[in-house]
């Protein structure tokens, strides 16, 4: 049986070997561990490796993990659905927010940022494949989306997330990627100061880095196959 410490070493590599594949400095490249329904000593197991960054789904999950860890230098990433319930939790709890797909959500975030924390770090999600139940602004909303983010006090926009349809290969997975490298190319050209692109899982995250990615979202690959897909929502 292999570990998360040697899980993580060859997702690491595997960063290494697609940044080589296209001439990108894997420094460019930040790795996001999903801890989401895994407890609290597999993060901390990652930890001791050196992983900082951690995406949880189920904010509820992560905020009793994020409590049992408060003594470990991490950094939290939502990176699931925000219902307006829940943002309280999310803007007093984690570091980034990577699935703001409505200004609402954003401007509630934004009020309820702790005064003594630092601003929220965000990103806006992109629905790309156009799937009519999948979250995220269509791409043609983003920019008036990221303009609205620019001015809340309390959040610092940081670039775009996606989540495409699982695709059969390579070529496939990476057009879908480009596209959305193109709208965070044509955004910063339209003045909108992002550095960052969260795309790529653990089944697309080569095809991600070759489109331009710079933070790639591993769970599977790091921690194993997860037993629940849905847990405390
Ligand atoms: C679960 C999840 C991941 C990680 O997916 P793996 O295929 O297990 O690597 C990444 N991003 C989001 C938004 C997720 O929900």
């Amino acid at each position: 049986m292999t570990t998360i410490a040697d899980n993580l070493q060859g997702v690491l590599a595997r960063i290494a070997a697609a940044c080589a594949a296209c001439g990108r400095d894997p420094g460019e490249v930040t790795l996001l561990a999903v801890s989401k329904t895994f407890g609290p000593e597999a993060v901390r197991e990652a930890a001791g490796t050196g992983q900082r960054a951690f995406g949880e789904n189920y904010i509820q999950e992560a905020v009793e993990k994020i409590a049992l860890l408060q003594s470990l230098p991490l950094e939290w990433h939502c990176i699931g659905p925000i219902q307006s319930n829940k943002t309280r939790l999310v803007a007093a709890n984690f570091t980034w927010a990577h699935t703001v797909d409505r200004l609402k959500t954003a401007q509630r975030l934004s009020e309820q940022r702790p005064a003594d924390m630092q601003p929220l770090q965000v990103c806006i999600q992109v629905n790309l494949d156009g799937g009519a139940t999948k979250s995220g602004v269509a791409p043609s909303a983003a920019l008036g989306l990221a303009r609205e983010v620019m001015q809340l006090p309390q959040l610092r926009l940081r670039g775009l997330m996606t989540i495409p349809e699982p695709a059969a290969d390579f070529a496939a997975q990476k057009a879908t990627h480009l596209k959305a490298k193109a709208l965070f190319d044509e955004m910063r050209e339209a003045g909108v100061p992002m550095d960052t692109l969260s795309m790529g899982m653990t089944g697309d995250l080569e095809a991600a880095i070759a489109a331009g990615s710079t933070m790639v979202r591993v769970g599977t690959a790091i921690f194993g196959t997860r037993e629940r897909l849905s847990a405390k929502a």
